[in-house]
């Protein structure tokens, strides 16, 4: 019998839209070729949530999302919903959506195209096969621990306080998840931390360390955030998997980012125990939006991950890379990522191309 699968399609706001389309055109495809169903069931969420109903994550949007197989979100934000109450802000969607479908795992690959070297702000021979993955936890630690908040105390002076809470089976799941990752890459995972003066994340390596017990085959090594930090740019090729908490990830994953060339390159998985869903890691560039010149690599690459971790088809996402690939190395570029000599083409024609070198890399 032929699969079936439901995707859960969330454009959002500014350029999420026109990205979703492309990746879209990769979906239809892949169902064409593959005799694989596709219930693509859209929803609106962040500010195009607020506006259908008057909420970033529409109650019926976030059902869709969890009764999905799988998610695909474009970007949510912009300038118009900017001023409304916090709880009301387009990104608090994205917030609810890792919250209720228990998104625990942040998977960002920071991957260098070998056409794209040229294109990071760092030295060629820095970047040239870079291929490094980065394994943020993503509901837990400093972003949501209590107590938080702001308080006035007795001498009229203002406190503000957050909490930075790690338990054990939090940090084992995270773990794990770093441990088996390496095991389909190098076998090289990094835990970073700051154990030398965060007690939380002592707890962080005691625990990484004893889950590494399970996976002999891997090799483990620890690195103090700031360290990381800076080895990220010195010789970044060191690394294979880097497993960290939120808020490091956070930091270090965008950093690994401008190895790579353009925010418009880099796709992400959230993965939990029931529920995953895949998204580029750029916002929703208000600033580039309607004009057909947003670079839709990054959400086509997404949907790579979700055939990767979602439908466990790893060639599928080896032959979307495969045709992201040969468009570059055929010289087209959107304007994130354009140098000279190269051909310029806007969103539709890049997923176009895209679609056009999938076709025949697609092995029935
Ligand atoms: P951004 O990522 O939207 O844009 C940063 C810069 O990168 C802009 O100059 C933009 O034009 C460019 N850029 C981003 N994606 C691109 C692409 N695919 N192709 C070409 N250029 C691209 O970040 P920002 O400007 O800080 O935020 C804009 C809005 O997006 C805000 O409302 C913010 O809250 C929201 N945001 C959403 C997400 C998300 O949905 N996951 C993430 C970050 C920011």
């Amino acid at each position: 019998m032929n699969p079936e699968s439901t995707i859960a399609v969330l454009p959002g706001d500014g350029i999420g839209p026109e990205v979703v389309r492309e990746a879209k055109k990769i979906l239809q495809i892949l169902e064409s070729r593959l005799g694989w169903t596709f219930r693509l069931a859209e929803a609106p969420v962040g500010g195009a949530g607020f506006e259908a109903a008057g909420h970033p994550l529409p109650p019926e949007s976030l059902k869709t999302a969890k009764e999905a197989d799988a998610v695909l979100l474009g970007a949510v934000g912009g300038p118009k919903w900017d001023k409304l109450e916090f709880r009301f802000r387009p990104e608090r969607a994205l917030l609810g959506l890792r919250k209720e479908m228990e998104l625990f795992a942040n998977l960002r690959p920071a991957k260098v195209f070998p056409a794209l070297a040229g294109a990071s702000t760092l030295k060629l021979e820095v970047v040239e096969g870079l291929d490094i993955m980065v394994v943020r936890e993503l509901i837990g630690g400093i972003y949501f621990g209590e107590p938080r908040g702001v308080e006035t105390g007795p001498d009229g002076k203002r406190k503000g306080f957050n909490t930075l809470v790690y338990t054990e089976p939090e940090i084992e799941r995270i773990a794990r998840i770093a441990f088996e990752t390496a095991q389909k890459r190098n076998n090289k995972v990094t835990s970073v931390d700051k154990a030398n003066v965060l007690e939380s994340t002592g707890l962080w390596r005691e625990v990484v360390i004893e889950v590494h017990a399970d996976y002999p085959g891997v090799s483990l090594d620890h690195m103090y955030v700031d360290n990381a930090a800076m080895q990220l740019v010195r010789a970044p090729k060191q690394f294979d998997v880097i497993v960290t908490t939120n808020m490091f990830g956070d930091i270090l994953s965008d950093e690994a980012s401008m190895l790579t060339g353009s925010i418009g390159m880099l796709p992400s998985a959230s993965l939990g125990t029931r529920h995953a869903m895949y998204e580029p890691i750029h916002g929703s560039a208000p600033d580039i939006a309607g004009k057909d010149i947003a670079n839709p690599l990054a959400t086509i690459l997404s949907v790579g991950m979700m055939f990767k971790h979602s439908f466990n088809r790893g060639d599928v996402n080896e032959w979307i890379e495969g045709a992201v690939g040969a468009v570059l190395d055929a010289g087209y570029r959107t304007g994130d990522i354009m140098s000279k000599g190269m051909k310029r083409v806007g969103t539709v024609e890049m997923g176009d191309r895209v679609a056009a070198e999938l076709e025949p890399r697609i092995q029935c």
